[in-house]
């Protein structure tokens, strides 16, 4: 380590005037480098990036990392957060320096919050008991019951990993250690929403779920060795993935099965789970209903304040954008605050609303979505114009679809009532369909009031979801 070099970025310095009050860096460790072999994991190909490096985060680094993490937040939350590659690769002992550095730098006022994404494998005793010590939220990777979780994740050698990432579950549960679930959503799985949602909550135990569509982009060239994964090595080195493309590998969720995939849990999640069980995305949604900004970068406004920091120092702009064209500098020598205050990356933010095309500006739920996440914004609109959503058509079916509910639970929300309280309004609303349901004559005006014949009508307005019930 270059000692002269870590002095002069830790100079303080004085806070730039556009630095967002609060921002997030995620911390990869070990860069890239994983013990498994995910098909769909394009972050592995981002070795290539660092062609002679061990991919380990010095200790200089990581002090660099929390200190002016600590110093650039203007308010007493700080949240450092560790992934990969898998972070548990680094060795217990690099998360108790981590925590320590922490206690010295905080003011007695701050609040740290510590986070960790892993794939459960590494895990045992004495991590737990660490991660409970200190509060760590765990983040698990788990795809679902074990044939759709072992469709593609893999270890090294291409064996299933299920078995050992439900240990994990079991061992964290047992130590109390707080943990949600991460459940990417690809051609495997996607057919299967409720059977996914089911296992998380009844066989694991699961409280938190965070759901992410797989959309792995690729160009004409790139398409076949991507559709092999981004771990196999049959064709020497992988290509670096690069949010190009407009093709997506066979393993990427579609923009209907995402819809669909959304629609089907939170028709579950709405009437017998709120207020027991957590879905990201559904907590995201609400937010955006209640007018308050949603806690996932991909629906706010504009973005930016989500970094990434690979092992030797260099930040990106965003953890999808770890390549070159992303790359903001070096902590080590410039100021964390300053960089994440760059014009390149203020822009970096700001685009994700200027780009957006007319389609979504005209979009009814523009409110809720905004366009998500500039990465999968690359397919042309109806129109033909370029940089709409790859999933806006699941997007647009879900945000419509639950524009009811949301409403009815942010109106709880604004009167003090807990939005639990639409399970009983809606099993109160659906027990009076089906008895006028069952009540009428085929030749009687349909009960759910669209003005048709009860014969003529398949319609279910009245009720949050389109499947009419038995009567
Ligand atoms: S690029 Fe996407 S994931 Fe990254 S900060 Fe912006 S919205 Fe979030
Ligand atoms: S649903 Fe589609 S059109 Fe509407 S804001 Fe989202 S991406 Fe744009």
């Amino acid at each position: 380590m270059d000692a002269e070099r870590h002095e002069t970025a830790s100079q303080s310095v004085g806070r730039p005037a556009n630095a967002p009050p609060y921002f997030h860096v995620l911390a990869k460790p070990t860069g890239a480098l994983c013990n498994l072999d995910c098909k769909y994991c394009f972050f592995l190909s981002k070795e290539a990036l660092y062609p002679h490096s061990c991919f380990r985060m010095s200790d200089e680094t990581l002090e660099a990392y929390i200190r002016q993490m600590i110093a650039g937040q203007s308010g007493p939350e700080v949240s450092l957060a560790f992934q990969g590659g898998e972070p548990t690769l680094m060795g217990l002992d690099f998360v108790r320096r981590a925590v320590s550095l922490a206690q010295k730098y905080a003011p007695p006022n701050a609040r740290i919050e510590y986070a960790l994404q892993t794939n459960g494998t590494l895990l045992d005793e004495a991590w737990c008991d660490f991660f409970r010590e200190h509060n760590f939220l765990i983040g698990l990777s788990l795809d679902g019951p074990r044939a759709m979780h072992d469709a593609y994740r893999v270890d090294k050698g291409g064996a299933p990993t299920f078995a050992r990432v439900m240990a994990a579950a079991r061992l964290m549960q047992a130590r109390q250690v707080e943990f949600n679930i991460l459940c990417t959503v690809h051609a495997a799985n996607a057919p299967y929403p409720l059977e996914v949602y089911r296992f998380f909550r009844d066989e694991v135990g699961a409280q938190f779920i965070q759901f992410i569509p797989i959309v792995e982009r690729a160009t004409a060239e790139t398409l076949s060795i991507a559709n092999e994964g981004w771990g196999d090595r049959r064709h020497g080195s992988r290509p670096l993935y690069r949010q190009a493309g407009s093709l997506v590998t066979e393993r990427s969720v579609t923009a209907e099965q995402w819809g669909r995939f959304l629609i089907a849990i939170f028709d579950e999640w709405v009437r017998r789970d709120v207020g027991t069980i957590f879905v990201q995305m559904f907590d995201a949604a609400l937010a955006s209903w209640v007018g308050a900004a949603p806690a996932l970068c991909i629906f706010a406004e504009t973005c930016g304040n989500a970094l990434a920091l690979e092992h030797n120092g260099d930040l990106y702009a965003c953890d999808h954008y770890v390549e070159p064209d992303y790359f903001l500098g070096n902590i080590l020598d410039t100021p964390l605050i300053e960089l994440v205050a760059s014009p390149k990356q203020r822009a970096f933010g700001a685009d994700k609303r200027a780009a957006l095309p007319r389609y979504c500006l005209e979009c009814p739920v523009r409110f809720a979505c905004h366009g998500e996440c500039p990465r999968n914004r690359f397919i042309l609109t109806p129109d033909g114009e370029p940089g709409l959503n790859y999933l806006c058509a699941g997007y647009k079916a879900f945000f419509t679809h639950v524009d009811r509910p949301m409403r009815i639970m942010a109106d709880l929300l604004r009167r003090r009532r807990p939005p639990a309280e639409i399970m009983q309004i809606l099993a109160a609303e659906e027990a009076q369909m089906r008895t006028a349901f069952a009540r009428a004559g085929r030749n009687d005006p349909c009960p759910c009031g669209s003005g048709k014949k009860f014969k003529q009508c398949h319609g279910w307005p009245g009720a949050i979801t389109s499947d009419r019930p038995a009567s």
